[in-house]
Protein backbone atom coordinates (compact mmCIF):
# COMPACT_ATOMS: atom_id res chain seq x y z
CA UNK A 1 0.00 0.00 0.00
CA UNK A 2 1.26 3.40 -0.86
CA UNK A 3 1.03 6.02 1.85
CA UNK A 4 -1.25 8.23 0.05
CA UNK A 5 -3.92 5.33 -0.17
CA UNK A 6 -3.50 5.07 3.65
CA UNK A 7 -6.33 6.04 6.48
CA UNK A 8 -5.27 8.69 9.20
CA UNK A 9 -7.87 9.78 11.69
CA UNK A 10 -7.67 13.80 11.82
CA UNK A 11 -10.30 15.79 14.20
CA UNK A 12 -12.76 13.30 14.93
CA UNK A 13 -12.82 11.42 11.30
CA UNK A 14 -10.94 8.67 9.13
CA UNK A 15 -9.61 9.81 5.98
CA UNK A 16 -7.60 8.71 2.75
CA UNK A 17 -4.39 10.49 3.62
CA UNK A 18 -4.61 12.80 0.33
CA UNK A 19 -8.11 14.20 2.11
CA UNK A 20 -6.54 15.68 5.35
CA UNK A 21 -6.15 18.88 5.09
CA UNK A 22 -5.25 21.25 8.38
CA UNK A 23 -6.15 25.27 8.75
CA UNK A 24 -3.60 27.32 8.02
CA UNK A 25 -4.85 29.46 11.20
CA UNK A 26 -3.40 25.87 12.66
CA UNK A 27 -1.24 26.70 16.04
CA UNK A 28 0.90 23.67 15.17
CA UNK A 29 1.45 25.15 11.92
CA UNK A 30 2.21 28.97 13.14
CA UNK A 31 3.55 28.81 16.53
CA UNK A 32 5.38 25.06 16.61
CA UNK A 33 2.17 24.83 19.84
CA UNK A 34 1.92 21.42 20.10
CA UNK A 35 3.13 18.17 21.26
CA UNK A 36 3.45 14.69 19.25
CA UNK A 37 4.35 10.49 20.10
CA UNK A 38 5.76 8.45 17.70
CA UNK A 39 4.80 4.54 18.85
CA UNK A 40 6.19 1.71 17.65
CA UNK A 41 3.68 -1.08 16.57
CA UNK A 42 4.82 -5.09 16.35
CA UNK A 43 2.12 -7.44 14.74
CA UNK A 44 -0.80 -4.72 15.20
CA UNK A 45 0.38 -3.87 18.92
CA UNK A 46 1.56 -0.58 20.37
CA UNK A 47 4.99 -1.22 22.60
CA UNK A 48 4.48 0.16 25.88
CA UNK A 49 1.29 2.25 24.26
CA UNK A 50 0.18 3.53 27.81
CA UNK A 51 3.79 5.06 28.38
CA UNK A 52 3.39 7.41 25.85
CA UNK A 53 0.42 8.38 26.45
CA UNK A 54 1.22 9.06 30.02
CA UNK A 55 4.32 11.41 28.07
CA UNK A 56 1.78 12.86 25.98
CA UNK A 57 -0.89 14.16 28.61
CA UNK A 58 2.27 15.45 30.47
CA UNK A 59 3.11 17.52 27.82
CA UNK A 60 -0.57 19.22 27.13
CA UNK A 61 -0.53 19.78 30.71
CA UNK A 62 2.89 21.76 30.93
CA UNK A 63 1.68 23.56 28.01
CA UNK A 64 -1.85 24.05 29.25
CA UNK A 65 -3.25 22.82 25.63
CA UNK A 66 -7.06 21.02 26.78
CA UNK A 67 -6.58 17.54 26.90
CA UNK A 68 -8.55 16.43 23.53
CA UNK A 69 -11.75 14.29 23.99
CA UNK A 70 -10.39 11.18 22.40
CA UNK A 71 -8.05 10.99 25.19
CA UNK A 72 -11.38 9.70 26.52
CA UNK A 73 -13.06 8.15 23.94
CA UNK A 74 -12.45 6.14 21.98
CA UNK A 75 -9.23 6.66 23.12
CA UNK A 76 -6.13 7.38 22.02
CA UNK A 77 -4.53 3.72 21.94
CA UNK A 78 -8.02 2.62 20.15
CA UNK A 79 -7.52 4.83 17.31
CA UNK A 80 -3.78 4.03 17.05
CA UNK A 81 -4.78 0.28 16.82
CA UNK A 82 -8.05 0.47 14.34
CA UNK A 83 -5.62 2.54 12.13
CA UNK A 84 -3.27 -0.24 12.23
CA UNK A 85 -5.60 -2.90 11.16
CA UNK A 86 -6.99 -0.23 8.49
CA UNK A 87 -3.57 -0.05 6.87
CA UNK A 88 -3.05 -3.62 7.19
CA UNK A 89 -0.02 -3.12 9.73
CA UNK A 90 -1.77 -5.97 11.79
CA UNK A 91 1.42 -8.28 11.05
CA UNK A 92 4.76 -7.14 11.07
CA UNK A 93 6.95 -3.61 12.08
CA UNK A 94 4.82 -0.16 11.69
CA UNK A 95 4.53 3.24 13.34
CA UNK A 96 2.25 5.33 14.48
CA UNK A 97 2.89 9.25 14.67
CA UNK A 98 0.35 11.31 16.54
CA UNK A 99 0.23 15.31 17.19
CA UNK A 100 -2.09 17.45 18.83
CA UNK A 101 -1.79 21.07 18.54
CA UNK A 102 -3.52 23.94 20.45
CA UNK A 103 -5.53 24.14 18.18
CA UNK A 104 -6.49 27.09 14.83
CA UNK A 105 -7.62 30.52 15.71
CA UNK A 106 -6.76 33.70 14.52
CA UNK A 107 -2.71 34.61 15.09
CA UNK A 108 -2.39 36.00 18.47
CA UNK A 109 0.84 34.68 20.66
CA UNK A 110 -1.09 34.14 23.76
CA UNK A 111 -3.74 31.30 23.79
CA UNK A 112 -7.00 31.72 22.28
CA UNK A 113 -9.87 32.97 24.51
CA UNK A 114 -11.60 31.15 24.84
CA UNK A 115 -9.96 28.10 23.92
CA UNK A 116 -10.33 25.83 21.01
CA UNK A 117 -10.84 22.54 20.12
CA UNK A 118 -7.42 20.94 19.59
CA UNK A 119 -6.29 19.22 16.60
CA UNK A 120 -5.71 15.68 16.59
CA UNK A 121 -3.94 13.70 13.82
CA UNK A 122 -2.43 10.29 13.75
CA UNK A 123 -1.27 8.44 10.99
CA UNK A 124 0.59 5.06 10.63
CA UNK A 125 4.08 4.01 8.29
CA UNK A 126 6.03 0.81 7.56
CA UNK A 127 8.67 0.21 9.35
CA UNK A 128 12.13 -1.77 9.15
CA UNK A 129 15.84 -0.48 10.22
CA UNK A 130 18.34 0.09 7.75
CA UNK A 131 19.95 -3.21 6.98
CA UNK A 132 23.29 -4.03 9.06
CA UNK A 133 23.46 -0.42 11.32
CA UNK A 134 22.72 -2.23 14.46
CA UNK A 135 24.91 -4.95 14.25
CA UNK A 136 28.16 -3.02 12.91
CA UNK A 137 26.99 0.34 14.76
CA UNK A 138 26.91 3.45 13.74
CA UNK A 139 29.05 7.10 14.38
CA UNK A 140 27.68 10.15 15.98
CA UNK A 141 29.21 13.66 16.08
CA UNK A 142 29.07 16.10 19.16
CA UNK A 143 26.99 19.13 18.80
CA UNK A 144 26.70 22.26 21.27
CA UNK A 145 22.70 22.38 22.49
CA UNK A 146 20.92 25.53 22.03
CA UNK A 147 17.54 24.07 22.55
CA UNK A 148 15.40 25.36 25.30
CA UNK A 149 15.89 24.08 28.39
CA UNK A 150 12.67 22.24 28.40
CA UNK A 151 13.59 19.26 26.87
CA UNK A 152 11.44 17.29 28.47
CA UNK A 153 8.28 18.37 26.81
CA UNK A 154 8.04 16.42 23.66
CA UNK A 155 6.98 19.86 21.82
CA UNK A 156 6.58 19.94 18.03
CA UNK A 157 9.35 22.68 18.08
CA UNK A 158 12.18 20.61 16.79
CA UNK A 159 14.34 23.38 14.88
CA UNK A 160 17.38 22.51 16.83
CA UNK A 161 17.08 18.64 16.55
CA UNK A 162 16.18 19.36 13.07
CA UNK A 163 19.33 21.68 12.65
CA UNK A 164 22.00 18.97 14.37
CA UNK A 165 20.05 16.17 12.36
CA UNK A 166 21.32 17.67 9.27
CA UNK A 167 24.67 18.28 10.74
CA UNK A 168 25.32 14.89 11.61
CA UNK A 169 24.19 13.67 8.12
CA UNK A 170 26.35 16.13 6.67
CA UNK A 171 29.20 14.66 8.48
CA UNK A 172 27.92 11.18 7.25
CA UNK A 173 26.62 10.50 10.94
CA UNK A 174 23.61 8.73 12.47
CA UNK A 175 23.51 11.19 15.51
CA UNK A 176 24.21 14.35 17.13
CA UNK A 177 24.88 13.96 20.67
CA UNK A 178 23.69 17.44 22.22
CA UNK A 179 26.64 18.73 24.85
CA UNK A 180 25.70 21.27 27.79
CA UNK A 181 27.82 22.00 29.78
CA UNK A 182 30.41 19.97 29.06
CA UNK A 183 27.96 17.09 29.62
CA UNK A 184 26.65 14.35 27.15
CA UNK A 185 23.19 14.93 27.16
CA UNK A 186 21.24 12.82 24.57
CA UNK A 187 20.96 12.84 20.80
CA UNK A 188 18.60 14.78 18.73
CA UNK A 189 15.84 12.07 18.64
CA UNK A 190 17.45 9.24 20.70
CA UNK A 191 19.05 8.82 24.26
CA UNK A 192 22.32 8.19 24.98
CA UNK A 193 23.80 5.81 27.28
CA UNK A 194 27.69 4.93 27.83
CA UNK A 195 29.58 2.58 29.92
CA UNK A 196 32.19 4.09 32.19
CA UNK A 197 34.45 1.82 34.64
CA UNK A 198 31.96 -0.96 34.05
CA UNK A 199 28.76 1.33 34.95
CA UNK A 200 26.15 1.98 32.49
CA UNK A 201 25.41 5.58 32.66
CA UNK A 202 22.90 8.02 31.48
CA UNK A 203 21.91 11.60 31.88
CA UNK A 204 19.02 11.63 34.67
CA UNK A 205 15.26 12.60 33.53
CA UNK A 206 15.58 16.44 34.30
CA UNK A 207 14.58 19.25 32.13
CA UNK A 208 17.49 19.15 30.08
CA UNK A 209 16.75 15.79 28.34
CA UNK A 210 13.09 13.95 26.93
CA UNK A 211 13.10 10.63 28.68
CA UNK A 212 12.74 8.52 26.61
CA UNK A 213 10.58 5.65 26.92
CA UNK A 214 12.88 3.39 25.38
CA UNK A 215 15.34 4.73 27.59
CA UNK A 216 13.66 3.52 30.92
CA UNK A 217 12.55 -0.39 29.18
CA UNK A 218 16.49 -0.41 29.00
CA UNK A 219 17.17 1.08 32.77
CA UNK A 220 14.29 -1.93 33.42
CA UNK A 221 16.34 -4.61 31.33
CA UNK A 222 19.72 -3.60 32.68
CA UNK A 223 18.43 -4.07 35.63
CA UNK A 224 16.80 -7.52 35.06
CA UNK A 225 20.32 -8.48 33.39
CA UNK A 226 22.29 -7.47 36.65
CA UNK A 227 24.06 -4.96 34.99
CA UNK A 228 25.34 -1.98 37.08
CA UNK A 229 23.23 1.31 35.95
CA UNK A 230 23.44 4.70 37.19
CA UNK A 231 21.66 7.91 35.90
CA UNK A 232 23.76 10.31 35.47
CA UNK A 233 25.97 11.95 32.53
CA UNK A 234 29.09 10.85 31.51
CA UNK A 235 31.40 14.60 30.54
CA UNK A 236 32.50 15.33 27.51
CA UNK A 237 35.79 14.94 28.71
CA UNK A 238 35.49 11.43 29.60
CA UNK A 239 34.63 9.84 26.40
CA UNK A 240 38.35 8.57 25.26
CA UNK A 241 37.69 6.50 28.78
CA UNK A 242 34.05 5.14 27.44
CA UNK A 243 33.97 1.72 26.88
CA UNK A 244 30.88 1.58 25.39
CA UNK A 245 28.24 4.04 24.10
CA UNK A 246 24.50 3.55 22.17
CA UNK A 247 21.40 5.15 21.76
CA UNK A 248 17.79 4.17 22.18
CA UNK A 249 14.47 5.26 20.83
CA UNK A 250 11.23 4.43 19.75
CA UNK A 251 12.58 3.39 16.36
CA UNK A 252 16.04 3.47 16.83
CA UNK A 253 16.09 0.30 19.76
CA UNK A 254 19.53 -0.28 21.27
CA UNK A 255 22.11 1.15 18.79
CA UNK A 256 25.53 1.08 19.07
CA UNK A 257 28.07 3.83 18.40
CA UNK A 258 31.19 2.82 17.27
CA UNK A 259 32.92 6.39 16.51
CA UNK A 260 31.89 10.05 17.63
CA UNK A 261 33.69 12.77 15.88
CA UNK A 262 35.91 10.56 13.88
CA UNK A 263 37.08 8.35 16.97
CA UNK A 264 36.66 5.37 17.79
CA UNK A 265 34.56 4.42 21.03
CA UNK A 266 36.53 1.69 23.22
CA UNK A 267 37.75 -1.09 20.38
CA UNK A 268 35.25 0.43 17.50
CA UNK A 269 33.08 -2.44 17.61
CA UNK A 270 29.83 -2.69 19.66
CA UNK A 271 30.90 -4.10 23.04
CA UNK A 272 29.42 -6.52 25.48
CA UNK A 273 26.72 -4.36 27.49
CA UNK A 274 25.21 -3.05 24.38
CA UNK A 275 24.75 -6.13 22.62
CA UNK A 276 22.88 -8.02 25.59
CA UNK A 277 20.36 -4.98 25.91
CA UNK A 278 19.95 -5.01 22.46
CA UNK A 279 19.09 -8.43 22.70
CA UNK A 280 16.84 -8.35 25.31
CA UNK A 281 15.72 -5.29 24.48
CA UNK A 282 14.42 -7.37 21.32
CA UNK A 283 13.15 -10.14 23.53
CA UNK A 284 10.53 -7.73 25.57
CA UNK A 285 9.40 -6.25 22.30
CA UNK A 286 8.99 -9.97 21.61
CA UNK A 287 6.95 -10.88 24.37
CA UNK A 288 5.03 -7.51 24.36
CA UNK A 289 3.46 -8.69 21.42
CA UNK A 290 2.62 -12.42 22.33
CA UNK A 291 -0.66 -13.04 23.64
CA UNK A 292 -1.12 -13.19 27.45
CA UNK A 293 -1.74 -16.39 29.15
N1 LIG B 1 15.35 12.27 22.94
C1 LIG B 1 14.77 13.01 21.97
C2 LIG B 1 15.18 14.43 21.81
C3 LIG B 1 13.81 12.43 21.12
O1 LIG B 1 13.22 13.16 20.16
C4 LIG B 1 13.49 11.06 21.29
C5 LIG B 1 12.50 10.40 20.36
N2 LIG B 1 11.21 10.69 20.72
C6 LIG B 1 14.12 10.32 22.31
C7 LIG B 1 15.04 10.97 23.11
C8 LIG B 1 13.80 8.88 22.53
O2 LIG B 1 12.53 8.72 23.11
P1 LIG B 1 11.68 7.39 22.90
O3 LIG B 1 12.48 6.26 23.39
O4 LIG B 1 10.46 7.62 23.72
O5 LIG B 1 11.39 7.29 21.43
Amino acid sequence: MSPDDSTIYLNGRYLPRTQGHLSIDDRGFIFGDGVYEVFRAVDGELFRGEGHVTRLLRGLDALGIRVPEEVEDPGLLAIARSLLARNRHDTGQATVYLQVTRGAAPRTHHFPAPPVTPTVLLYTSPFQHPEGLHEKGASCVLHSDRRWSRADIKSVNLLPNVLAKEAARKAGAIEAIFVRDGMLLEGSSTNLFGVLDGVLRTYPPANYILRGITRDVVLELATGEGIQAREEGIPVEELPRVSELFITGTTTDVLPIVHVDGAPVGDGVPGPITRKLQKALQEEMARAEAPLG
